[in-house]
Formats: C-alpha cells, sequence, structure tokens
C-alpha cells in the first residue's frame, strides 16, 4: 500500500506549492532529529518520511504521476528514499541554519545529521559508457574496506566483553591541563584510549588483535539505471568503513564517459547526419541508430543546410519517470568537392536566371 503524501504533509489534494512547501517546513523544524532528542530514533522516521513526501509533491512531474498511479514508485530511488536523491538543498537551508546556527552545510555536508561518523563514508567513482548509461548496465566493483570484525561483532573484544575504561573512566574524554600557575587552560578531548567509548576489551579479539575490524575485499553489483546521468550518487548503506562500531556508506559516483558523434543535455540527444544536395531538396528519409534503437527521420523538402529536427522521445530515458528525453538531428549538407562530366552538367542545368542576379546581391 503506497503512502499517502498528502496526509503525511497534512495538506489536501488542491494544495498549492506555496502551501506544501509551507507545511512541508514546519512538519520538517518539528520533526528535526536535534529538536526531538528524548524520541530521537522516531523523530528521524517521521522526518524522513516528511522529506520524502515533500520530494515528491513538490516536483510537479513526480506530483502528477503520484496523482495517477497513486504510487511513488518511479521505478529508482523512491521507493527507498534517501536524502541522497533529496534535491531539495535550498528549502532546507534556513531550516538547518536555525537548528545548528548556520554552520550546517560546511564541513558535514549533506545526511550527516544523526550519523557521529560522516568520514567513514567512501566514495568510488565508476564510469560508464553513454551505452550503458542509456540502457541501464549491471557492473561488478571491487573494493577494499575495513568492515566490523564478525567474531566480535566491531567490539574489538573477544567474546565481546567489554570493561570500563581505566584512562577516562568510562566518560570517553579526557581533560587535558595546559600551562601554569594562573594560567592554566583546561581542554577536553576524546580518551585515547578507548577512542572515546568509554570502554575497552577484557581481552582483545584474536581475529581482529582489538581493532574491531577486519580488511574485506568487496564485491558488490551496482545497478545503472536507464538514463543515468554524469555524477549520479548510488547509495549503499553500511558498506563504507568501519571504526569503534560506526559503519559507513559507499556512494558509487558515476562518470559517463563523453561519445563522440552524440551530444547530451539533460535527457536530450544531439547527433548530426550529413545528406546531399538533391536530398536535402527533394526531401527523403534516412534511419538513425540510437544504441540499438531504431529511428526513422523524414527529411521535409527544401530543408536547409544546419537545420535541426527533432524525434520526439527518441533521447535518452528519464531515470525518474517513464519516457525519454528527445533526439534532435542536426541535417548537414554536402556539398560535394570533385564531380564527374555528368553530374557538371547535370547541376549546371540547375542554375537558373534568378541565381546569376545574384552576383550584385539584389
Ligand atoms: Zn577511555
Ligand atoms: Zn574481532
Amino acid at each position: 500500500m503506497a503512502k499517502d503524501y498528502y496526509q503525511i504533509l497534512g495538506v489536501d489534494k488542491n494544495a498549492s506549492q506555496e502551501d506544501i512547501k509551507k507545511a512541508f517546513r514546519t512538519l520538517a523544524r518539528k520533526y528535526h532529529p536535534d529538536m526531538n532528542p528524548d524520541n530521537k530514533k522516531e523523530a528521524e522516521e517521521k522526518f524522513k518520511e516528511i522529506g520524502e513526501a515533500y520530494e515528491v509533491l513538490s516536483d510537479e512531474n513526480k506530483k502528477r504521476m503520484y496523482d495517477q498511479t497513486g504510487s511513488a514508485d518511479f521505478g529508482q530511488g523512491s521507493s527507498n528514499f534517501t536524502w541522497d536523491n533529496f534535491s531539495h538543498f535550498n528549502d532546507f537551508e534556513d531550516i538547518f541554519s536555525r537548528i545548528f546556527g548556520g554552520n550546517f552545510g560546511s564541513s558535514q555536508g549533506f545526511g550527516g545529521f544523526g550519523r557521529q561518523e560522516p568520514e567513514l563514508d567512501l566514495a568510488l567513482r565508476m564510469t560508464v559508457s553513454m551505452e550503458e548509461a542509456y540502457h541501464g548496465a549491471k557492473k561488478e566493483v571491487k573494493y577494499k574496506r575495513n568492515a566490523p570484525c564478525e567474531a566480535c561483532n566491531g567490539t574489538g573484544a573477544k567474546n565481546g566483553r567489554l570493561v570500563t575504561c581505566p584512562t577516562c573512566g568510562g566518560s570517553g574524554q579526557q581533560r587535558v591541563v595546559q600551562g601554569q600557575g594562573f594560567f592554566k587552560m583546561v581542554s577536553v578531548t576524546t580518551c585515547r584510549t578507548c577512542n572515546g567509548r568509554g570502554k575497552v576489551p577484557e581481552e582483545p579479539c584474536p581475529v581482529c588483535k582489538g581493532s574491531g575490524t577486519v580488511v574485506v575485499n568487496e564485491n558488490l553489483t551496482v545497478n545503472v539505471p536507464a538514463g543515468a546521468r554524469d555524477g549520479l550518487r548510488i547509495r549503499f548503506k553500511g558498506k563504507g568503513q568501519s571504526q569503534n562500531g560506526y559503519v559507513g556508506d559507499l556512494y558509487i559516483v558515476l562518470s559517463v564517459r563523453p561519445e563522440n558523434g552524440i551530444t547530451r543535455k539533460e535527457d536530450d540527444l544531439y547527433v548530426s547526419r550529413d545528406i546531399s544536395f538533391p536530398e536535402a531538396a527533394l526531401g527523403t528519409e534516412i534511419g538513425i541508430d540510437i544504441y540499438g534503437d531504431k529511428h526513422t527521420l523524414q527529411i521535409p523538402p527544401g530543408t536547409q543546410p544546419g537545420e535541426i529536427l527533432r524525434i520526439r522521445n527518441a533521447g535518452m530515458p528519464h531515470m525518474s519517470n517513464k519516457g525519454s528525453g528527445d533526439l534532435y538531428v542536426q541535417v548537414k549538407v554536402v556539398v560535394p568537392k570533385h564531380l564527374n562530366s555528368k553530374q557538371r552538367e547535370l547541376i549546371t542545368q540547375l542554375i537558373d536566371e534568378s541565381d546569376k542576379k545574384r552576383f550584385w546581391g539584389h
């Protein structure tokens, strides 16, 4: 059963974009996990739900689709909503600046809230061809990471037994006194013995030697969605680095390799094709093959050099909804450099009196 996004945001189906935005902001502020320290988990769930609803209802295309089908499953992303797909950075800016005093976004980056060690995230760049981006592809990725040690559940302790850290007494912090006499300065730092955990292994785990992590070779299959764009980030939750019981995420960042002879702008594709002068004058039909999808283009009589013709829905597939961009074909009229005598004779016959008058430009 699909979620009722209107109900989640508390607006009715005829609500304007302004109303939707207003409702979202009010709720996002109310349920932000940092504003709900007592029931963080619940607030975070609610917060995500609000974000998901807003992501759909604030986008006219997604909203229409949702209204028509009652589903937010656009084939990719939405069914397992992640903040990384969330495109409304600006709508959040003032919410976060109120909560964090304006520092948000500079160091931690988006998606960092609620996570204590965002530096454990890994990013790997993956290059795909234009054809793979067009059809979608499954690609293998191999990499190494520090994964939680299974023998000790990431605790670093043999049999999982931990004791209070003797250095910090369990607080996870160390007070460092600097300077002398009157000018003493006390600073609080993370305890180095326990890395801030407040607990240390009673006996180190023999598998990971107390570190809680082991180096593993990961082998993942990345589903590159049809229509994938350059810079798309695909998230693998919990596949980043592990440390102190925290696990980061892996981000696959796509690079779509540019290809000769085909240009992409958003989801539209641009190609050019040569035709002869007689074909341009009389009109013709040409076939265009885009990665195995064959299209027929009618060149109307009198087509001018450089004219751009469009084939609807023959471009890149849209990643977030059905359909495709358009294919634009620029027609180049080729003037032959060498003529045989018969061609020369035929072309000469085409020169009429009006052409001769053009000599003086009038
Ligand atoms: Zn300690
Ligand atoms: Zn271990």
